[in-house]
């Protein structure tokens, strides 16, 4: 894999003279992190999507800005040499590493390598890091700084390295090269290897509050953005996404009544990814229902109250076995109309609250 293919960042647009992020629940984070002297590995971490890679960006682009008449802090300038090279995407002391299949997903230059299967085919994109991309990032670590600020490697997400390409990462952090420094972003540190996570100073970044989070949505023109963060369990970039693949309120409002009615169709067309995580939120607020708790994802009125949980416990069961399975050799909507009849009975038995449910649902905890 070519640097080029590593180096990106986010858009040139988002970079302004007034705000070094345009996240505003990362503007303190930032400052802070930037304002101490940084360690040589840094694990940002935080519960789901929070804006992990950007901040590891602005921090790397705080650190190699070249406006040396503003205190840390307040970099980057945006103005200089060096921020003009981050925005263009070119600095040539930065490094992006991550899996081939979040590189195209995010439309970045693939740098024409990579794809090559070896047998003359293509190869399907990796959805890890792998050695060869890390090993690299290792060299690129290791050469001297171009521009004389020491050189950075970003690494998103880090749990994403399998456990070939996280050794070879792990002797890098024991023996670290000269003025690199290494932002690790990740939103499952536990996964990550116990030796990586010691060695790293810690960033811990928390979900933002929703008064915060909705203004921030309303902003990027999202309407009715209470709904939309709520589904998206309080991350608001994946609010934006949940916009932008045209899942709007309405259909995220009319989701319980279709599946328990049967009706997969506001689901067909979409990842099964993304329909197994829809699903899998409207298990867990039917579960909350039935417990008598409060729902998390949908409003409490869309949704019917619940009796049982035995059939809502299978249908979770099966959903998450969907979710953690890699491939998948069926047609899409096929599944989804599956898991969708699945939890339209579920939803039902829920309705009549079986008493053989109960039963079950308290054998099964034993
Ligand atoms: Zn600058």
């Amino acid at each position: 894999m070519s640097l080029r293919t590593t180096m990106p960042e986010g858009e040139p647009a988002s970079v302004s003279t007034e705000t070094p992020i345009d996240l505003p629940w990362l503007v303190a984070p930032l400052r802070t992190t930037l304002a101490t002297r940084a360690a040589h590995a840094l694990l940002l971490y935080g519960s789901g999507n929070v804006g992990q890679l950007e901040l590891a960006l602005a921090l790397a682009k705080g650190w190699l800005c070249e406006e040396d008449s503003r205190a840390l802090p307040d970099r980057p300038c945006g103005r200089c040499a060096s921020c003009r090279l981050h925005a263009a995407r070119s600095h040539p002391d930065l490094l992006v590493l991550v899996p081939e299949a979040l590189r195209d997903a995010l439309g970045w230059d693939a740098g024409g390598e990579g794809e090559e299967s070896g047998e003359g085919g293509k190869r399907k994109p990796s959805k890890d890091i792998r050695v060869e991309a890390v090993r690299a990032a290792i060299a690129f670590a290791t050469t001297t700084s171009a521009r004389g600020r020491g050189k950075f490697v970003v690494v998103h997400p880090a749990e994403r390295m399998n456990d070939v390409a996280a050794s070879a990462f792990l002797k890098t952090l024991e023996e670290p090269p000269g003025d690199a420094r290494f932002l690790l972003c990740s939103a499952a540190p536990d996964a990550l290897l116990p030796t990586i996570r010691s060695r790293c100073q810690h960033v811990p970044l928390a979900v933002p509050g929703a008064k915060q989070a909705t203004a921030w949505l309303e902003g990027q023109g999202i309407v009715d953005a209470a709904v939309l963060l709520a589904a998206s369990g309080g991350h608001p970039q994946d609010a934006v996404e949940l916009a932008s693949r045209g899942i709007g309120t309405a259909l995220w409002l009319a989701l319980p009544r279709s599946v328990a009615q049967g009706d997969a169709t506001p689901l067909l067309g979409w990842p099964l990814p993304l329909a197994v995580d829809a699903l899998q939120k409207l298990c867990h607020d039917a579960l909350c229902v039935a417990c008598g708790g409060s729902p998390r994802y949908f409003p409490r009125d869309r949704l019917d109250p619940g009796g049982s949980f035995a059939a809502l416990l299978r249908w979770s069961r099966e959903l998450a076995r969907v979710a953690t399975e890699a491939e998948h050799p069926w047609s899409v909507d096929l599944a989804i109309e599956s898991l969708v009849g699945q939890g339209r009975e579920a939803l039902k038995t829920s309705r009549s609250g079986d008493r053989e449910g109960r039963g079950l649902s308290i054998h099964s905890r034993r």
